[in-house]
């Protein structure tokens, strides 16, 4: 049997969730995705609709299947923690068990168990705003729908995560070196999320021998990204000073993301990897 994977946080053709699901396609398994629960219309019309063919074409030519599309907010476990203004909210009125541990549940009614858990999701409400002046608010969203999101995704599939399996998210260098601009403390998630990682790889791997680890990527022109104010100037930084100067695809943190989470990767866990052409190795831009 081909492996099973449950990709959080898709919800168009261009970020980073699309690219691991496709390498993960095209390398066999078998694709399962959870979509912000306000995104979940267009993104389902746009799949049917045919929008996507064009970049769900895999390298032998046939096309990327999602087998079931689930929506999914990843800031909420249970439905006892949805506040009564989202609860009502038109925007998810549509929509029903889309919290993390009903998210889980449906899985394992629908299929009994996955090999593969990826988080490609993050927000930060602030992010556009210097540290020094974001909120105790915003911060704690950011941590919230960016780090916590990842433990709780974790805890809520082990239990139907096939021994050997592995899962893996996304990260950002901003954890480690200062990136003026990435603001609103979306910094600090990544560096919780990065600390998680270690951890998680150790409670995980002993537990249910299952690996975890996270790729840090360099900068892509995805949705997510153009809301930060200053991808494209990231994306020419990265260009003029990395040891490798061409244009950053998503195919190849896709193409990573396969590799960690398959067998060849099978004594890499609790690990930070770095697809960004280099750039994090440099001291002195030139
Ligand atoms: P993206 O817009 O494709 O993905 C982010 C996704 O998160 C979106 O689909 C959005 O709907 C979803 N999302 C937001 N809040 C959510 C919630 N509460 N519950 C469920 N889903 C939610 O953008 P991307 O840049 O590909 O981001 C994917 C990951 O890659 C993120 O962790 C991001 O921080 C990371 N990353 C991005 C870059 C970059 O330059 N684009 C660089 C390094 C790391």
């Amino acid at each position: 049997r081909g492996k099973r994977a449950f990709v959080a946080g898709v919800a168009d053709d261009n970020g980073y969730g699309w690219a691991i699901a496709k390498a993960l396609a095209a390398a066999g398994a078998e694709i399962l995705v959870g979509t912000w629960v306000p995104a979940l219309n267009i993104f389902e019309t746009s799949l049917r609709r045919g929008k996507f063919d064009e970049s769900r074409r895999l390298p032998n030519g046939s096309l990327m299947e999602i087998i079931k599309v689930y929506p999914l907010d990843a800031v909420y476990d249970t439905p006892e923690d949805v506040p009564d203004d989202v609860r009502t909210n038109k925007r998810y009125a549509g929509a029903s068990n889309w919290t993390v541990k009903e998210v889980a549940e449906s899985v394992k009614n629908d299929f009994g168990s996955i090999d593969i858990l990826v988080h490609s999701l993050a927000n930060g409400p602030e992010v556009t705003k210097p540290l020094l002046e974001t909120s105790r608010k915003g911060y704690l969203a950011a941590i919230s729908a960016s780090s916590y999101s990842f433990v709780s995704l974790l805890k809520h599939f082990l239990p139907i995560m096939n021994p050997g399996g592995a899962s893996i998210s996304l990260t950002y260098i901003a954890s480690e070196r200062t990136i003026p601009g990435y603001g609103g403390g979306m910094s600090s998630a990544k560096a919780a999320l990065e600390s998680d990682t270690m951890v998680l790889a150790f409670e995980a791997g002993r537990k249910h021998k299952i690996r975890v680890n996270t790729i840090s990527a360099g900068p892509l022109g995805s949705r997510a990204a153009k809301a930060i104010g200053f991808i494209e100037k990231m994306i020419e930084y990265s260009y003029a000073n990395a040891p490798l100067q061409k244009e950053l695809s998503a195919d190849e943190v896709g193409n990573t993301a396969a590799f960690l989470v398959s067998p060849l990767a099978s004594a890499v866990t609790g690990s930070v990897v770095y697809v960004d052409n280099g750039l994090n190795t440099m001291g002195l831009a030139t």
